[in-house]
């Protein structure tokens, strides 16, 4: 079960669309889930894991936020925990710019907090549009 936000500018015209939140079903794991990962990403895990058992893998889809450029992005963030006792997270970082991702935890609250992508003001403003899963 997910959310969609559309997240808009009251001072420029940028609006873009977010899926947000689980992504799939959470069953036992299967090697496809990995798909949903960005392929160089999918790479980065195989060669930290490499033969390691895998115990669970948990992702949801995050809205994130780059420190450096302020884009927005949602992002399959990944949580899979292996071998021994060790967790290995799947990367934010923006693919524009390489710089820190911030996830944006209860956007409704912090939406004020964000700078517009576009425009860099803080005027977006956020509506929820459906349910998905
Ligand atoms: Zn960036
Ligand atoms: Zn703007």
């Amino acid at each position: 079960m997910g959310a969609g936000y559309r997240i808009r500018c009251r001072s420029c015209i940028y609006s873009s669309e977010f899926l947000l939140g689980i992504g799939g079903d959470p069953s036992p794991f299967y090697d496809h889930e990995f798909t949903i990962l960005h392929p160089k990403t999918r790479k980065q895990v195989k060669s930290v894991i490499g033969h390691e058992p895998i115990h669970n893998i948990d992702y949801e889809y995050q809205l994130i936020s780059c420190e450096k450029c302020h884009i927005l992005y949602s992002r399959p963030i990944m949580e899979i925990k292996y071998g021994d006792g060790q967790v290995f997270t799947t990367n934010k970082n923006c693919s524009q710019c390489k710089g820190q991702g911030k996830v944006i935890k209860n956007l409704e609250d912090n939406i004020n907090q964000l700078k517009c992508p576009s425009c860099k003001q803080k005027t977006l403003e956020v509506m929820n549009f459906m349910l998905w899963d």
